[in-house]
């Protein structure tokens, strides 16, 4: 196991009647890119907030890399936390300046055409902030990020109101950045994200975590198929008396089964057919992950 970068114990916060973080316990390992995710409302902006310390906790505390020197600290975490104001009539290359400046970086231009590549805009690294397109705002917005050289990047909701072409530049993007040994924690609300770059995740619900762990463990060994016979009962008899399939969801015409992930639906078919029992209707359900993600946050 690596060393863990964030320690999160019982952080709660409170805002007039509503419960924004409820106890929360997290653990980030060095490395690993981290999903956060839950509905919108479940807390993961308050839980971004207090971790970069723009928001404070009810009680609780966390630690990044093991000790408690918040600017220390700070200077080694990029952040993405909402859309930055960058100037429209500036260029790229000066807008990251302004950010450079900021950030009290000497000499930033290596460092400024090096961001740039990075996040494929380098062509256009003399370009006014306003002709670009949503998607190039956002890359420009992680190239600011990765300024500094940070060891941590947190990013929350990075993909929010991009169409599916920029969703999958910036998904490539931090997968690549992920590569560079630096540690990630992306917020979001949409499951496909998280499960296509993180290596862990914590789902949360009304400021509750409800699991935490591997994207392996959290998918779990389960297939999820849609089957269906003229004998529904027969059916359920023989799903009753085989340990290795459960009924998920029934209905009166089909039952959703949970069947080990080696397990294929061809496999399903003989299975059944096996036991004297012709299928009307056998196809594969939806992702499991998602899955148990709707059940999850339901
Ligand atoms: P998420 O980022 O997962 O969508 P948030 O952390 O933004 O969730 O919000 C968690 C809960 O706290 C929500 O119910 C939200 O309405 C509430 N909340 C967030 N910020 C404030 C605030 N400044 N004042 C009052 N309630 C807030
Ligand atoms: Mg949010």
């Amino acid at each position: 196991m690596n060393s863990i970068i964030l320690q999160v114990n019982g952080l709660s916060k409170q805002y007039k009647d509503v419960k924004a973080l409820d106890n929360l316990d997290l653990q980030v390992e060095q490395g690993t890119v981290f999903g956060l995710l839950g509905p919108n409302g479940s807390g993961k902006t308050t839980t971004l907030g207090i971790l970069l310390g723009v928001i404070k906790q009810k009680s609780g505390n966390y630690s990044w890399f093991g000790n408690n020197d918040a600017t220390e600290n700070r200077k080694k975490i990029g952040a993405l936390l909402e859309t930055p104001n960058f100037y429209p009539y500036l260029s790229a290359v000066r807008n990251l300046e302004i950010v450079a400046k900021i950030k009290n970086i000497d000499n930033p231009t290596s460092q400024i055409e090096s961001v740039l590549k990075e996040v494929n805009l380098l062509e256009r690294k003399n370009s006014k902030f306003r002709t670009f397109s949503l998607g190039m705002k956002q890359r420009l917005a992680i190239a600011s990020t990765l300024l500094g050289d940070p060891e941590i990047l947190v990013l929350d909701e990075p993909t929010n109101g991009l169409d599916p072409q920029g969703i999958a530049e910036i998904r490539e993007l931090i997968l690549k950045i992920a590569k560079n040994d630096k540690t990630i924690i992306i917020a979001s609300h949409i499951l496909d994200e998280i499960e296509k770059v993180c290596s862990h995740v914590a789902i949360l619900k009304f400021g509750k975590l409800i699991k935490q762990g591997t994207i392996d463990e959290i998918i779990g060994d389960e297939n999820y198929i849609i089957v269906a016979s003229k004998d529904m009962i027969k059916m359920t008899q023989i799903i009753d008396s085989n340990e290795n399939i459960d009924v998920f969801k029934a209905s009166e015409r089909e039952l959703i089964i949970k069947v080990d992930k080696d397990m294929t639906a061809e496999d399903v078919n003989q299975f059944f057919f096996d036991k004297g029992l012709v299928l009307s209707q056998l196809k594969v359900y939806t992702q499991s992950l998602e899955t148990q993600f709707l059940e999850i946050i339901k």
